[in-house]
């Protein structure tokens, strides 16, 4: 049952970042009515200075556990009709702190592979609202990405013989950790490509350049395809003909996307 909350009694402090304009701001939460849930995490409907409004999820201990955009935003002008606000998406960095940074990279990894990857958690509110901002972002390209993502609650997963996914990726989201990686490596590539979007401040352009990427990623990976069905499998030969014809190509960006290609088209090559 939903209720109002008085303001009244002991107050805590908690920050947080708009998950659609990234303004920090923070609001009074009461202890009591927090600590005392029984469901553990509580989910609260934040109506921000920001002029966003979205839920939060919080734990007993005052963290905030993920965040979640309404699938709607409907508001009442003063003549009583009904107006739809469109669907804001979660910014690249709210995505990112809810997975935790070193689990994106490795999720991001997975997603470019097209190899599965298994997201679990106790909230079906954060791994759907997860789901639906993660894919989003590859759309794009997603192809047989999609079905490389796999959400279930943590029960659910905690059922299955563990052996059944030993050789893909597994991310726990509750704690945002990487639980079975199968990559063994450190995926450099990845957190210097997150990083550079990262540092751009603007909220739609940080978001625009990390898909930009992400497709032109895939552009050169298709590319390497071509040469590797046409004979040249070799990546410095490759890499020295796609350089001839542009030479602007970044080399950590080649070294990805021969990365995709190989594994991706492992079969093509030899
Ligand atoms: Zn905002």
């Amino acid at each position: 049952m939903r209720e109002t909350i008085e303001m009244s009694g002991n107050t805590r402090n908690i920050d947080l970042i708009c998950p659609v304009c990234n303004t920090k701001q923070s609001i009074q939460l009461p202890v009591d009515l927090i600590a005392n849930n029984i469901k553990g995490v509580s989910t609260i409907a934040i109506n921000a200075q920001c002029g966003h409004s979205f839920h939060i999820f919080v734990d007993k201990n005052f963290a905030v556990r993920g965040y979640q955009r309404s699938d709607f935003d409907i508001q009442l002008d003063t003549a009583g009709t009904v107006e739809r606000e469109p669907i804001q998406d979660l910014s690249l960095s709210a995505v990112v702190r809810m997975f935790g940074e070193d689990a994106f990279v490795h999720a991001m990894h997975s997603m470019l592979l097209g190899q599965k990857c298994v997201l679990y958690g106790s909230d079906q509110q954060i791994l759907k609202s997860l789901f639906i901002n993660f894919i989003e972002i590859f759309e794009r390209e997603i192809g047989d990405s999609a079905d490389a993502l796999e959400i279930m609650s943590k029960d659910e997963y905690e059922s299955i013989n563990p052996v059944m996914y030993s050789n893909d990726l597994v991310i726990d989201l509750d704690f945002s950790v990487v639980k079975v990686d199968p990559f063994n490596d450190k995926l450099k590539l990845e957190r210097d490509l997150l990083k550079e979007c990262l540092d751009v401040k603007d909220v739609e352009a940080q978001k625009n350049l990390f898909k930009e990427k992400i497709a032109k990623i895939f552009l050169y990976a298709n590319v390497i395809l071509n040469f590797i069905n046409m004979g040249t499998t070799n990546f410095k030969d490759i890499k020295k003909a796609m350089k001839q014809t542009n030479k602007n190509i970044p080399q950590k960006d080649l070294q990805l996307s021969y990365e995709i290609a190989q594994h991706r088209y492992k079969k093509y090559l030899k």
